[in-house]
């Protein structure tokens, strides 16, 4: 048997096979059932979520031997021809390519004549919002006196750009994309059914590039398959759809939420040598942080589409990490995303927003120090440095410099950046900016302390 492409192979055949419109498929079934059949359907919605599957089945019920039936036998002459796509009462038109007048006078002429073997003469014409003008008006004058045993299936991703004069005279059916859920759950079963394996990180990372399009998550299975053979991993997904890894993404993260710029400009540097764009950089980077910000304000449910492994990562980046810093360093990384593009030096848009970013996350960590704990004098350089971080490791190294000891100075280079380095003279003793007022007795021995250095040098 030749070669068929998933989405060929595993279209749905019936009503109870087309995933996750059944608002469409039991409402088609039960016209059909009552017999209340309509001159023009239209289905609409956006690509790749069954329209012009439902289309053909609806069309095989209305043809099938044993109907009109809701549930065509798939065995008549009639059945196996609609299934191969050359069953003479069953035309399908794609509407891009025959937007013109003629080919829809043609159509209407045709339509006069009688079924050839079928009950009714069916017409499926997808993309139908890209008909001229004319040639709706043509379309109207059949839909306005419409043949007995004709019907009309349109498809579009666009109905607004359908006269309302043919919307009026279509039964109107909307497709909605198919839910992560759904669409995992079928992969897999039909994976499996072929001896395809799939991780979960996999399963993720397809339906999450799908868009919620079945045509496209197939389309993306043929690739994996060609690509990775039978057994499908996470990485190989990435590595194929060019995705941006997560643990590169929760690394920049990691360094912005923690205040250390170097490390988060490092990580980003890491990324653009392996060959990511700016632009998917940022893009994943947004999304990982709208993920992480999802957590962080308890709304994990809405995560559907997050592997497992992306799950545990967001979890622990957010622990005790407050949502609104989260929110604030996604606001300017989204409006860098914007200035990126109209940016000559996209990189450098990019490394001012994850630096202001971090700069941001390293206020918030002002605001939750204890106001004792925020001032380290670096003796050897006589320079003030004041350390202002709520992470353990930088209290344990205010605390201990306060108790008299002698930090290193390197190991205080690394454990923290410093908001500033400040030389401090007398006469910067009055505007010396320290936020917390009740503090003020602190502030005047630290600045006792320092004018002491300067006398003994
Ligand atoms: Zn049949």
């Amino acid at each position: 048997m030749s070669y068929l492409v998933f989405a060929r192979k595993w279209r749905p055949q019936s009503f109870e096979e087309v995933l996750s419109q059944d608002h469409v498929t039991i409402t088609l079934k039960n016209a059909i059932d009552t017999e209340r059949i309509g001159h023009a359907y239209l289905l609409t919605g956006p690509r790749g979520v069954g329209k012009t599957t439902t289309a053909r089945i609806l069309a095989k019920a209305l043809n099938c031997e044993n109907g009109p039936t809701s549930t065509p036998c798939q065995k008549c002459d009639s059945c196996r021809s609609i299934t191969a796509g050359n069953h003479m009462d069953v035309r399908e038109i794609d509407g891009a390519s025959n937007r013109g007048i003629d080919q829809i006078r043609d159509l209407r002429e045709k339509a006069r004549y009688a079924t050839a073997s079928g009950k009714y003469k069916i017409y499926i014409i997808d993309e139908v919002h890209m008909l001229t003008k004319e040639a709706f008006n043509a379309l109207l004058k059949i839909l306005e006196e419409p043949p007995e045993s004709v019907v009309f299936i349109f498809a579009t991703t666009q109905p607004r750009k359908i006269p309302d004069t043919i919307l009026s005279r279509c039964q109107r059916f909307d497709f909605r994309r198919i839910p992560v859920s759904d669409m995992s759950e079928y992969l897999k079963k039909e994976a499996a059914s072929e001896g395809i394996t799939l991780d979960s990180t996999a399963l993720s990372l397809v339906c999450r590039a799908s868009g919620g399009s079945m045509r496209d998550a197939l389309s993306l299975m043929d690739q994996l398959v060609s690509f990775s053979g039978n057994d499908i991993r996470g990485e190989e997904v990435a590595t194929l759809f060019g995705m941006v890894k997560t643990d590169l993404l929760a690394d920049i993260t990691s360094g912005i939420l923690a205040g250390n710029t170097a490390r988060a400009i490092d990580h980003v540097s890491g990324a653009l040598a392996e060959g990511y764009s700016v632009d998917e950089l940022l893009d994943a980077l947004i999304v990982f942080l709208r993920n992480l910000l999802l957590v962080t304000a308890g709304a994990s449910n809405s995560l559907s589409d997050v592997p497992e492994s992306e799950s545990r990562l967001l979890l622990k980046l957010s622990e005790d990490l407050p949502d609104i810093a989260v929110l604030n360093i996604l606001r300017i990384l989204s409006s860098a995303a914007v200035e990126v593009k109209r940016s000559s030096l996209p990189r450098v848009t990019l490394e001012t927003a994850v630096m202001t970013a971090s700069k941001l996350s390293r206020a918030f960590s002002i605001k939750d120090l204890p106001p004792v704990a925020d001032k380290v004098v670096e003796r050897n350089s006589q320079t003030t440095t004041t350390t202002r971080e709520a992470s353990p490791e930088k209290e344990i190294a205010a605390d201990s410099s306060q108790e008299g000891k002698e930090q290193p100075s390197v190991e205080i280079a690394e454990n923290s950046e410093p908001i500033e380095d400040t030389a401090i003279s007398a006469e910067d003793e009055e505007d010396d900016s320290v936020a917390n007022e009740d503090d003020e007795e602190k502030e005047k021995e630290t600045s006792r302390t320092i004018l002491g250095l300067f006398d003994a040098v």
